[in-house]
């Protein structure tokens, strides 16, 4: 029989499971996705309570099910809670779990994005309103980065030639800026204003705690928010539902 073992995790989503289970989806600490069911879950006298709700981080104690492992324990090591009271940082952390949750695979390693996930569910936490989009702007080509889309935006993605930077194209397939000649055959180019990929670039090197000091305008966060989505939607084939109601509501 395979032994028991401890883990930390970051809860991405609950699903329910016959009367009182749960299925939790889980980020390892490894970054490896884990699907876990908690046994009673659903009961007002839980053991577990609210330590497996998204976007809290617990240590676990897992036993390795058939199909799906067993949590065991749970102990809390960030609770989070304010993402689940307030509204907007509810939306903008929903985000967050969503893109995990379709990005993140059993037993593939990527240590840095659990790394990257709370971090940004700290920031987000107590980040001004006013500032929650560009976070997930930030998390989200962070994110992609770690995928392998990193955004090329110094010189032509295709061609590595200066880009004019009075007529920007972004080619989604090529994955950044991209100059005149470069852009003719490309159906996947879409004209963006010059600072969309200074933005995008600047998002890219500032740690997550550093994003509201960029004090970048509304307007361009805004313009930023819809290329980094569209470029987001063309690569990754699972249906992002969170990051389209974000988009939605404005
Ligand atoms: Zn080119």
């Amino acid at each position: 029989m395979a032994t028991a073992y401890r883990v930390r995790a970051l809860a991405l989503r609950k699903t329910k499971l016959g009367e009182s289970d749960l299925i939790v989806t889980l980020l390892a600490a490894d970054g490896c996705q884990i699907r876990a069911v908690a046994k009673g879950a659903r009961k007002t006298k839980s053991r577990f309570g609210a330590r497996l709700e998204p976007f809290s981080v617990a240590d676990l104690m897992l036993s390795p099910g058939r199909s799906l492992e067993i949590i065991t324990e749970a102990e809390t090591v960030t609770s989070h809670n304010a993402l689940r009271s307030d509204y907007d940082r509810l939306r903008a952390a929903s985000v967050i779990a969503d893109f995990l949750d379709k990005v993140s695979v059993e037993c593939q390693t990527e240590s840095r994005l659990f790394e990257l996930a709370t971090t940004t569910l700290d920031v987000i936490e107590i980040a001004e309103i006013s500032d929650l989009r560009a976070l997930v702007v930030a998390f989200l080509v962070k994110g992609m980065a770690m995928q392998g889309y990193r955004p090329q935006l110094a010189a032509c993605a295709c061609c590595a030639s200066a880009t004019d930077p009075g007529d920007v194209r972004f080619s989604l397939a090529a994955g950044g800026v991209v100059c005149p000649a470069c852009a003719g055959a490309d159906t996947s180019v879409v004209p963006v204003a010059a600072d969309v990929p200074v933005a995008i670039d600047a998002l890219m090197r500032a740690r997550l705690a550093d994003v509201a000091a960029l004090t970048i305008p509304e307007a361009l966060v805004s313009d930023t928010f819809r290329l980094v989505r569209t470029f987001v939607t063309y690569h990754l084939p699972a249906r992002m539902k969170a990051l389209e109601a974000y988009a939605r509501e404005g």
